[in-house]
């Protein structure tokens, strides 16, 4: 191979592309922050046992999907598909709930890895920013969750999208619907797609939010889990619900909303995307509550609600929606212009006033007067250095003023006092 290329799938980031996705993972740090969450971050990956008992052996992502090899200890090793697995074990293996009697809120950034059909919003390496609400005792917790997403679309100005909600049940409730489904299924198996009928017997479930699939009559009208549900699921779905309209908050009921994911329970919810960009790929932010998964993976009995952004999917849907161009300033306050043959003397002015905390832009490449001040204006430098022969034999440097357009020259031992002052007065 002569020219090398990335893997297949995966991205990488500059530029504007760069700066916008680190502004929206900024924002939703930030609102991380006005919901008092603290973040947790552990490694990219785990024992393949953590995702398998997580996400469960039946899901896309443990049967198709993961990442997984032998390490060179022989240890059965996987790169994280998602997120909420390995912040769990982290949680449980640091005993971190039990070192608060109330829940317990963080969140988590970084790279997931599924091995996917790369395309418009699904890459094999991608970003998730989730959160979690560890030993949740209050199933206002699952409108607390909606409502952080809610904000971050909301701070960044997004508009078409909707919430999808729905409510599973527990393990009970829904393995009698499961058992339901596998009755009536059986019946419709002329008309199943192969993976459908794969799932028939596993995860009779996905067929219902099967792309091809979920949308045949028959299986619209298959059996719904709220005649499985106890009185009190119905109940806690019903106030959910109440709450989310009083706060004016759109949403739909979707009663095939299953999630991917087998560790959910109750309560699960997704923002899905109207973009064509995103056709197909639609589902920007999703979650639920998982009522057993704390414990299935070690740790003490105590009830979790999560849900994470696909951050390539929302960077799509804020490029799309906004036309801003984010400008962080990456600005230098001082730029130097070398016009000396020796260009360690330029070298090592920027080293000692970067040393003293002034951000100096240098560049030894440039030796005309004209290019420099052209950088210095792109930099929107407020002082500009010449270094120049005559000036250097009486150690000293010509200062720039770039808003006053005053010239001096300054020694070189006065240079980073002078530099603090004219900065102040500029100020
Ligand atoms: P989908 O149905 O689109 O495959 P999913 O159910 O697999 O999504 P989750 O496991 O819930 O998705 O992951 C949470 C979020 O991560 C999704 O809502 C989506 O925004 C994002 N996501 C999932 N898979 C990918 C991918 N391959 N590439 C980019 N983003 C992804
Ligand atoms: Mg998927």
């Amino acid at each position: 191979m002569n020219n090398f290329q990335k893997p297949r799938g995966t991205i990488d980031y500059f530029g504007q592309e760069l700066t916008n996705l680190k502004f929206l993972e900024d924002t939703i740090k930030y609102i991380a922050h006005l919901y008092g969450y603290t973040e947790i971050r552990t490694p990219i990956f785990e024992h393949t046992e953590v995702f398998i008992r997580s996400v469960g052996q039946t899901s896309d992502i443990v049967t198709k999907e993961i990442y997984n090899f032998l390490d060179k200890g022989g240890r059965n090793i996987a790169l994280r598909p998602e997120g909420t697995a390995g912040v769990i074990r982290a949680v449980n293996e640091n005993k971190l709930l039990q070192k608060q009697n109330y829940p317990l809120r963080i969140y988590y950034y970084g790279p997931v890895f599924r091995y996917e059909r790369p395309q418009s919003g699904r890459a094999r390496q991608f970003h998730q920013f989730g959160f979690e609400i560890l030993n949740t005792k209050e199933m206002m917790d699952d409108l607390d969750v909606i409502l952080l997403s809610q904000t971050v679309l909301n701070i960044l100005k997004l508009k078409k999208y909707h919430l999808e909600i729905n409510c599973i049940g527990s393990i009970e409730s829904r393995n009698k619907w499961i058992e339901a489904l596998k009755i009536y299924f059986s019946d419709y198996k002329d008309q199943l797609s192969n993976d459908s009928l794969n799932r028939l017997n596993t995860n009779p479930l996905r067929i219902l939010d099967d792309k091809i699939d979920g949308a045949k009559d028959f299986v619209k009208n298959a059996p719904k889990i709220k005649t499985f549900l106890s009185k009190k699921e119905l109940q806690d779905f019903e106030i959910l619900q109440q709450s989310l309209k009083s706060l004016k908050i759109d949403f739909k009921v979707n009663e095939s909303l299953v999630r991917g994911l087998d560790y959910y329970t109750d309560t699960v919810f997704e923002f899905i995307s109207e973009l064509d960009e995103l056709k197909g790929q639609s589902t920007i932010c999703a979650g639920g509550r998982y009522n057993n998964l704390i414990h299935e993976l070690g740790g003490i009995e105590a009830q979790g609600v999560g849900f994470a952004f696909g951050l390539e999917r929302l960077l799509i849907q804020y490029q799309t929606e906004t036309s801003n161009n984010i400008i962080y300033d990456n600005n230098s306050e001082v730029c130097i212009i070398n016009l000396i043959e020796d260009t360690f003397v330029a070298e090592s002015i920027a080293y000692m006033l970067r040393g003293f905390n002034f951000s100096v832009y240098y560049e030894p490449s440039i030796k005309k007067i004209t290019q420099g001040f052209k950088l210095a204006e792109k930099r929107q430098a407020k002082v500009i250095l010449i270094i120049a022969q005559n000036e250097i034999n009486n150690n000293e440097v010509i200062l720039k003023n770039q808003i006053t357009m005053e010239q001096t020259k300054v020694n070189i031992n006065n240079l980073y006092k002078t530099l603090e002052k004219t900065l102040k007065n500029n100020d």
